[in-house]
């Protein structure tokens, strides 16, 4: 039976460290790491990710300033906002919350942020650097912003004692949030990564080969128990709502990965809920962390 990759405890010790730099920060510079949450529109399921980021801004010690615009909201007056954000030396992360109405350019946005405050990690200079970063030990030194949910998946293979170098890994999905920076960042640490999408021929004998499985493909049970080679770590990043008239909402959220049968066989696997949805938030404050020292740094 494999071992369950406990997302809660571990997202808990990688915000109790950057609790810990936070003050250290402050300590030695006065400066209070801060990160600025923009949220334009109601739309529910945005509302409680933004609470929860606000949530560990607290737990880490991380000043936290929210700005809400209504669904009406222009381009112009979000982009006014993150240029006044971008010129405010006291804020050292932005992030805009996904999906903007559909008044609103997307990319824009996401361009419009300095790349110095991008914590989300996805502005292309950020990406830009990411690719041609040669260890994650330069993250601090170079000032970049690994986008949040593919590092958590990282963290959480590397603090459950997974060996990635020279690993085989299989990444399926190819998203620019979550498929392709995974495959990049399970390449830097040396493991030999596969991409699968809707386009792969035979992925079940493709999984079947892999040390390391990552499904980011958003279909309920798409990795099948029988795919999952003995012993193998499998990181389940999707998070879809299926019908359960026995659960007390009426819906329940499950994995890509078909969790009892995988784990029969896995040597390590996340649940859904309580593996890689929790480490999103932790990276994020980890970045504002990053992005608060490297302000520090040039400050001084
Ligand atoms: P996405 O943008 O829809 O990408 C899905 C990927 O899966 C695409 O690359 C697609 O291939 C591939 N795919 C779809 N059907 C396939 C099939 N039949 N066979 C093989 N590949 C297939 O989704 P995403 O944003 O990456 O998210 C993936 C999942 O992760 C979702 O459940 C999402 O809710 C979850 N998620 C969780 C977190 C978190 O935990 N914090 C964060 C982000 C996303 P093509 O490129 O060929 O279309």
């Amino acid at each position: 039976m494999a071992e369950i990759i406990n997302g809660k405890a571990i997202s808990e010790e990688v915000k109790a460290g950057v609790k810990t730099g936070v003050e250290e920060l402050f300590d030695k510079t006065g400066v209070r790491a801060c990160l600025s949450v923009i949220l334009v529109g109601d739309d529910p399921a945005s509302q409680v990710y933004v609470r929860n980021k606000k949530i560990a801004c607290e737990a880490c010690g991380i000043k936290s300033i929210e700005h809400r615009l209504p669904a009406s909201a222009t381009q112009d007056e979000l982009l006014g906002i993150i240029a006044e954000l971008n010129a405010d030396p006291g804020v050292h992360g932005i992030l805009c919350q996904l999906p903007v109405p559909k008044q609103i350019d997307e990319n824009e946005v996401l361009l419009a942020i300095d790349p110095r405050k991008d914590v989300d990690g996805f502005h292309p200079m950020n990406v830009g650097k990411f690719m041609t970063l040669k260890s994650f030990e330069d993250i601090v030194e170079r000032g970049v912003f690994l986008p949040c949910t593919p590092h958590g998946c990282i963290e959480l293979l590397e603090r459950s004692g997974v060996v990635l170098k020279g690993a085989d890994a299989v990444v399926i999905g190819r998203s620019n949030i979550v498929g392709k920076p995974v495959a990049m960042m399970l390449l830097s640490k040396h493991a030999t990564v596969t991409i699968c999408h809707s386009r792969t021929k035979n992925i079940s004998e493709i999984v079947k080969r892999a040390d390391v499985v990552v499904a980011a493909v958003g279909i309920p049970g798409f990795v099948k128990g029988e795919w999952i080679k003995r012993g193998a770590a499998v990181i389940d990043v999707g998070m879809n709502r299926i019908d359960d008239p026995t659960a007390s909402k009426g819906s329940r959220l499950v994995g890509d990965v078909e969790f009892d049968k995988a784990a029969e066989v896995a040597g390590c696997i996340t649940p859904v809920p309580g593996g890689v949805g929790l480490m999103t938030v932790a990276m994020l404050m980890k970045n504002t962390l990053t992005s608060a020292t490297c302000f520090a740094r040039n400050k001084a």
